[in-house]
């Protein structure tokens, strides 16, 4: 019989745990978030709503950054213009590994309101970088990306630590 994995083992002290050093680890990760913010339109007053003190993000671990170099997620809040794009990529590739992308917002998951006529609008941003979790909404409550964030600490948790990195997807 094969013994329990050692998450699942039982202390017969209840303040003990057994973890993996891989769980260890990701949940150190997941526990301490540093997003890079990246507020484009009008989705970006509700990002920075939701990291006032009354939402309080930082009782998730959740630290806001202003460099690409200090973070290791970005969110994408509002409209993605053509223009914008080059940007996006090159800060994207300027964040420490593994990093995440939340894209919020309708505008930044396929392009929104702009979808059909807008000429000038990328039709979602995972055409320029990989994204982990998309908040929908036009635009998202702060409710809503904290729980984007809150899907997101669940994926680090069940990471494998030697996963391949990912590359954004090379748009010609
Ligand atoms: S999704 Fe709506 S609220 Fe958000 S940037 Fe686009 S138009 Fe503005």
């Amino acid at each position: 019989m094969n013994a329990p994995a050692p998450s699942t083992q039982k202390a017969a002290d209840p303040g003990v745990m057994f973890l993996t050093s891989e769980e260890l680890l990701n949940w150190s990760r997941a526990s301490s978030l540093w997003p890079l913010t990246f507020g484009l339109a009008c989705c970006a007053i509700e990002m920075m709503q939701a990291m006032s003190a009354s939402y309080d993000l930082e009782r998730f671990g959740i630290f806001p950054r202003p460099s690409p170099r200090q973070a290791d997620i970005m969110i994408v809040s509002g409209t993605v213009t053509y223009k914008m794009a080059d940007r996006i990529r090159r800060l994207y590739e300027q964040m420490a590994e593994p990093r995440y992308v939340i894209s919020m917002g309708s505008c930044a998951n396929c392009g929104g309101p702009y979808w059909q006529h807008g000429y000038h609008v990328v039709k979602g941003v995972d055409r320029i970088i990989p994204v982990d979790v998309y908040v929908p909404g036009c635009p998202p409550r702060p409710e809503a990306l904290i729980d984007g964030f809150i899907k997101l600490q669940e994926k680090i948790k069940h990471e494998q630590l030697n996963r391949p990195a990912v590359s954004p997807p090379d748009n010609g």
